[in-house]
């Protein structure tokens, strides 16, 4: 059993009443619907208002696999829960990080880069999937089409992605890497760049797969207890 635990800081849905029609539960309600179709992982969900943002010590040390969905309250999160989170990751928990946490603090601290990019609201997105044999990409076709989506364009500040799996092609012109991993010592990460919160981007069926497959991509292989490194006996000569 894998446990999964989908973070969202859950403003917009309260705030705007056409967001809530999309999303009645929260994102994190609707991510944690389809993903519980799946029996092998156990859902739990955490949002920004509550007690340590829902991520106490003992929900991280218990999650393998932590999805991220933030926008307009990146800066409400503690240092103390970011960098928590990071850790967890070093150590080997995984982390799907979606849409517009790519500005959230655990994912920039995690890639040590700015993470900014181009940006504009509603357009149509065509998303290619460049790396067909890639376990993420499993079941998806070679591409498929987002009617309504926030344009992100390039240049996307991240370091060098392990694997490029989707770009996304934008009807104003622009292009962006749109699905890519990175590896911080024990820990995979999977960044995946639709799921505006205007917009139904996560009833899409290719869009679920996609995540669902993250899920399954970024857990722990192994996870380990600390992360200093035991000097090595030297060899017996
Ligand atoms: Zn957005």
């Amino acid at each position: 059993m894998l446990n999964v635990t989908i973070w969202n800081e859950f403003i917009h849905e309260k705030e705007h009443k056409d967001i809530a029609e999309i999303y009645p539960d929260g994102i994190h309600g609707e991510l944690a619907r389809f993903l519980g179709t799946d029996e092998k992982l156990s859902i739990t969900t955490a949002t920004l208002d509550m007690e340590e943002h829902g991520l106490p010590k003992e929900v991280i040390d218990n999650t393998d696999v932590l999805i991220w969905w933030g926008h307009s309250a990146h800066d409400k999160v503690s240092d103390e829960v970011a960098q928590r989170v990071q850790e967890a990751v070093l150590k080997g928990m995984g982390l799907i990080v979606l849409h517009s946490g790519h500005l959230a603090k655990p994912f920039k601290l995690l890639l040590g880069t700015s993470c900014t990019l181009l940006w504009r609201d509603n357009d149509r997105e065509r998303i290619w999937c460049c790396n067909p044999s890639h376990p993420i990409a499993k079941g998806i076709p070679a591409h498929f089409e987002l009617e309504r989506e926030e344009m992100y364009g390039e240049f996307f500040d991240i370091p060098k992605p392990d694997d490029i799996i989707f770009l996304g092609w934008f009807k104003g012109g622009e292009v962006f890497r749109s699905g890519v991993t990175f590896t911080r010592n024990r820990g995979k990460i999977f960044y995946f760049q639709p799921g505006h919160e205007s917009f139904p981007t996560y009833h899409n069926e290719f869009i679920r797969k996609i995540i669902h497959n993250a899920v399954h991509f970024v857990s722990p292989t192994e996870k380990i207890e600390k992360l200093d490194c035991p000097n090595p006996q030297p060899l017996e000569q």
